[in-house]
């Protein structure tokens, strides 16, 4: 019988540099892919419909809402995310390992509803670690930064929740222990049983 994927959720907070070690995980494993979230915020230059995000109106996604469309969905600064559920199961049947990249709302209604998902939350190495990467984006507006540690203080109350938590100083060690949590979930004898139904 083909495997069939884990759903992984990871979140942290702004400036952490999740979505660098989501990439790297990508680039070192073909069988991890990156849902697509649904989401009202206005497109950025450097982004494309459909790549990064499905760029929605407020209208559609009170639809997809009403139409139970959505694994989870949440408000994050003022706009709508949503990970739009059927592409993710679609992706799973296949033998994909799919990502959830969402902030920690959305995390925790993935562990309700999905209690079988593999849950990590990302942090730095500190937070004045943090408000160094957020300065160093080129953010000069320090209310912005403030704001953004004020959130991260909110994610980091909600991150005890999840299963790991992986300090990103290094990319590459990050990775690794992204990595490491993947593989020992594989290896848990519960996912193991096909190995030992000869001598049953
Ligand atoms: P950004 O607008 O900077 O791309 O993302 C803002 C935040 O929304 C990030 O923390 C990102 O992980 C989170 N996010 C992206 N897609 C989703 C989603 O589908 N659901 C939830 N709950 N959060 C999301």
């Amino acid at each position: 019988m083909k495997r069939k994927g884990r759903l992984i959720v990871i979140s942290g907070p702004s400036g952490v540099g999740k979505g660098t070690v989501v990439k790297a995980l990508m680039d070192r494993d073909p069988r991890v892919r990156l849902s697509v979230s649904a989401t009202t915020r206005p497109i950025r230059p450097t982004e494309t419909d459909g790549i990064q995000y499905h760029f929605i109106t407020h209208e559609e996604f009170e639809r997809m809402i009403e139409a139970d469309l959505f694994l989870e969905h949440a408000q994050y600064v003022g706009n709508r995310y949503g990970t739009p559920e059927k592409a993710v199961d679609e992706m799973l049947e296949q033998g994909f390992d799919v990502i959830l990249e969402i902030e920690v709302q959305g995390g925790v209604q993935v562990m309700h509803r999905r209690p079988d998902a593999i849950t990590i939350f990302i942090a730095a190495p500190s937070f004045e670690e943090l408000a160094r990467r957020l300065r160093g984006r080129g953010d000069t507006d320090e209310e912005k930064v403030q704001m953004r540690l004020q959130q991260a203080r909110m994610e980091y109350l909600i991150a005890p929740q999840y299963q790991y938590i992986v300090v990103n100083d290094l990319l590459e060690d990050a990775v690794d222990d992204v990595q490491s949590i993947l593989r020992s979930e594989e290896l848990q004898s519960e996912h193991q049983q096909h190995l030992l139904k000869e001598a049953l």
